[in-house]
């Protein structure tokens, strides 16, 4: 991937259109020329940009009331989030905020803040930038909310939950995210991750708000990896 790392958005202008010469923008998931995630990958999503509620995630905290999700973790969607999680592509983290607005939007739940999950300062340093930090500035944009990046912070450095059985996964980070921000407090979050896999991350992120005084936390991923640990209610989308 030769496009610029540095780059968090397309900039318009005169640098938009040097930049779009020298770097022609083709969708990360069909090659098609024209943008970086087109719109007929994004008409292909399954379920239409509708919100998909998982429910089950309740039982590992308390203090988080639900996850919403675009879509599982299957194309087109699973080549965005890697371009962008993993391929420095951080132009995608536009389009894809974009989705999540409109999700969220439809689904009509009132929240007062945006928290990013975080990484660890040594994850961040190696990857150069937190994706999910990335896809919360530009949701903010999308929306109108404000974001709140440093509310969390994580103060152990984890390893990876990939390969991990669910157990351990939740062994993994618990205790992992301290709240140092009086900020939270009586505030309803919207909690920030890329991927949910088993839910471990946020609700370890959920928890440490929640004794912050946190008020409301819901969690919001653009996909959701296939898990028997995770209900889908696709048809829930009008209920809390
Ligand atoms: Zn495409």
């Amino acid at each position: 991937m030769t496009y610029p790392e540095w780059l968090r958005a397309e900039p318009s202008g005169i640098l938009g259109s040097l930049l779009g010469v020298l770097f022609p923008a083709r969708c990360v998931s069909c090659g098609r020329a024209g943008h970086w995630f087109c719109s007929a990958c994004t008409a292909s999503i399954p379920g239409a940009g509708r919100l998909v509620v998982l429910s089950r995630l309740r039982a590992q905290s308390n203090a988080l009331c639900g996850v919403l999700s675009l879509s599982s973790h299957v194309p087109p969607l699973r080549e965005a989030v890697h371009g962008l999680k993993y391929g420095g592509m951080r132009v995608l983290a536009d389009p894809l905020a974009r989705l999540l607005a409109a999700g969220w939007q439809a689904w009509g739940r009132a929240v007062d803040v945006i928290v990013p999950v975080p990484l660890h300062p040594v994850q961040r340093r190696q990857r150069g930038y937190n994706q999910s930090e990335l896809i919360s500035r530009a949701l903010a944009d999308y929306t109108g909310l404000p974001v709140q990046l440093s509310a969390l912070e994580r103060i152990r450095h984890t390893r990876s939950q990939v390969g991990l059985p669910m157990e351990s996964r939740l062994t993994n980070v618990t205790g992992a995210f301290a709240c140092g921000s009086a900020t939270v407090r009586g505030h309803r979050i919207l909690l920030i991750d890329d991927v949910l896999t088993t839910g471990a991350t946020l609700s370890a992120c959920a928890s440490a708000l929640h004794e912050a005084g946190a008020g409301e936390i819901w969690g919001l991923t653009l996909t959701y990896a296939p898990d028997p640990g995770v209900a889908q209610d696709k048809g829930n989308v009008d209920s809390p």
